[in-house]
């Protein structure tokens, strides 16, 4: 059973269970699906029913981040971990690689997907970039045909929230992918083009502080944090 975080249903995984759960999909007939809702998220589908019917609708939603699992604990039903959607996917093409599975990149600025495949084709031997795709694109329908194209088995979707939720509910069987993943900023991460927050500050709840730090420009979006854990106490005296 999925744990409630204000109307968000969380799956209850370790990395590793989240890992071999994400491998058991991408061996069954698809189209299947992976979400990493961030405290950001959580408010973003509170407020946009379409975004909220994506995320509960997909196969594995990820507890991206120590804010939900804060929330989870304070609404008196833990979750065993954080499984940040970064690391998921790491763990992900390390067992696609030991496979030969494939994989596309759909998103971020143009070059960015690219230059993230080859960082990670060199870094996971075996695994295939079957193919990139930048994410300012003005039609869906060529893009999943591309992808369809390439057979890839897996596409990780780096579009930003709901906007990659959404596509992956409408597109995601056209692509003909086993495996869409939601994974916001992470193909800029994969190609070097932002630079992750040291374990010092993740290890410590305060990678989104790092992140604000680097890029003050996020913090409107940061306000949604305190408005998530505002949002959790009320929901504790609720219930
Ligand atoms: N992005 C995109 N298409 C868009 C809007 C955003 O490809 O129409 C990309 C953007 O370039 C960035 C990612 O989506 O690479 C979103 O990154 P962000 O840091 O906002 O995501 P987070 O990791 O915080 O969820």
């Amino acid at each position: 059973m999925r744990i409630n975080v204000l109307g968000v249903g969380f799956d209850n995984l370790t990395m590793d269970e989240a890992v071999e759960r994400g491998m058991e999909l991408l061996r069954t007939p698809g189209p299947h699906s992976v979400v990493t809702p961030n405290p950001e998220i959580v408010e973003i589908c509170r407020e946009n029913l379409a975004a909220r019917q994506a995320v509960n609708g997909a196969d594995l939603v990820l507890a991206d981040g120590i804010g939900v699992v804060k929330g989870a604990r304070m609404l008196g039903t833990p979750l065993k971990a954080k499984v940040p959607g970064i690391e998921f996917a790491a763990g992900l093409m390390a067992r696609m690689a030991r496979e030969g599975r494939s994989l596309y990149l759909l998103g971020a600025k143009p070059g960015v997907a690219e230059l993230a495949g080859r960082r990670l084709a060199e870094q996971y031997p075996g695994l295939n970039i079957a193919g990139t795709h930048d994410g300012y694109f003005q039609e869906d329908g060529p893009v999943a045909e591309a992808i369809r194209t390439s057979g890839a088995d897996c596409v990780f979707v780096c579009l930003g929230a709901p906007k990659q939720e959404l596509w992956m509910a409408k597109h995601g069987a056209e692509t003909g992918a086993r495996l869409l993943c939601g994974l916001g900023g992470s193909l800029d991460v994969f190609a070097g083009v932002v630079e992750r927050a040291p374990k010092f500050w993740s290890d410590h709840g305060l990678e989104w502080f790092y992140r604000l730090c680097k890029d003050p420009r996020r913090a409107g979006r940061m306000m949604k944090l305190p408005l998530f854990l505002v949002h959790v106490q009320r929901e504790k005296r609720r219930r």
